[in-house]
């Protein structure tokens, strides 16, 4: 249990002074607002919050567990706190460990449910992720049209595969010069699938059934007023260039909150450092730099993440080839062919 604050200046007052920094003190005032609520206290103002229903997604990452430190060290008075977590059926048993860890640590509960089309069954039904979601969702839809991966001008194409556009302007370079659209953001990927064309279903479809449609579950289910996400802007990758800013107002609905969006690795680390966060052995002892879906091709450290696996976790090493296996021999092939390219 960690000790709580009546009012905001002595949570401010609370934190090392050599630990904090602008974007921490920044994540504490947005978020004493919105989490804790106002008045009480002191304050001589009656205690209110806009948010009695607040649901927090869990991820067991180094974010979430920055995420959740805040808002315990906060504390909720006049809200009541969901932490979830969503199994998408290729976890390491190292992040479930550090569930239970978290829940020791502050005394909650983090609500455990399972995917609502998991992983495993997502890449039988849909096809299996390769590369990135974007270049996984333009060769999925060209599949689904029967696509010969041929390099013919997009004008030829088009006619061809009417229902295809997007995808077609991705394979043939056609979303403006250096656009990252453009299938030649990955060398020589064209001319490696013109040689080589894919012989699996490739899609991005697994995340859609995995987390997306899981979260949309959840949410109903517990129908929060308010929906806190471990985010951060400099994290980089799809999940933080989807969105501009910490908080987004949903009209007649679940307001959405990244509490931490704004952290740098430094505030990061001055975090970690001022309340001695611990993190999952994903990090401390696999050595990874930041987790999600275990060994999931779309990550950039899919092989070490297999490594790793194969070490300390043998049964998901074996899990993860059985899925995700046509996707890594392909991802090989594709790199030496580069290499051979680039000479
Ligand atoms: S991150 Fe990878 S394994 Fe996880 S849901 Fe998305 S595609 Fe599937």
């Amino acid at each position: 249990m960690i000790q709580t604050f009546e009012t905001m200046t002595e949570l401010l007052d609370s934190v090392p002074k050599e630990n904090m920094t602008f974007e921490m003190c920044n994540a504490f005032v947005k978020a004493w607002g919105k989490i804790h609520g106002y008045g009480g206290g002191k304050s001589e103002i009656q205690p209110f919050t806009k948010y009695p229903k607040i649901m927090v997604s869990v991820s067991g990452g180094a974010d979430s567990d920055i995420m959740i430190d805040l808002i315990e060290r906060i504390g909720h008075p006049l809200s009541e706190v969901h932490y979830v977590f969503f199994d998408t059926g290729i976890e390491f048993t190292a992040t479930k460990r550090h569930l239970d860890y978290l829940e020791n640590k502050y005394g909650i509960q983090i609500e455990r449910y399972r995917a609502k089309i998991p992983v495993p069954l997502g890449c039988r039904k849909y096809g299996v992720p390769f590369l990135s979601k974007q270049v996984s969702q333009y060769i999925s839809r060209l599949q689904k049209h029967g696509f010969k991966w041929e390099d013919k001008p997009f004008e030829v194409l088009y006619a061809e595969y009417p229902r295809c556009k997007a995808a077609l302007r991705w394979w043939c370079n056609r979303w403006g010069d250096h656009s990252k659209m453009n299938i030649s953001n990955n060398p020589w990927l064209k001319e490696f699938m013109v040689q080589n064309p894919p012989q699996f279903l490739i899609s991005d479809g697994c995340c859609s059934g995995a987390k997306k449609k899981t979260s949309a579950m959840i949410e109903k289910i517990i129908n929060p007023d308010l929906n806190c996400q471990g985010v951060r802007k400099a994290e980089g990758g799809a999940r933080s260039t989807a969105y501009t800013s910490c908080f987004d107002e949903v009209f007649g609905g679940c307001d959405k909150f990244r509490p931490i969006f704004w952290f740098k690795k430094e505030d990061k680390a001055a975090y970690e450092a001022a309340f001695e966060i611990v993190h999952s052995d994903c990090y401390t002892v696999y050595g990874f730099q930041r987790t999600g879906c275990a060994c999931c091709p779309f990550g950039r450290h899919w092989e070490d993440e297999l490594c790793a696996a194969e070490k300390y976790e043998p049964n998901l090493y074996r899990a993860a080839v059985n899925i995700f296996g046509k996707s890594y021999e392909y991802t090989k092939k594709y790199r030496e062919f580069q290499k051979k390219m680039k000479g």
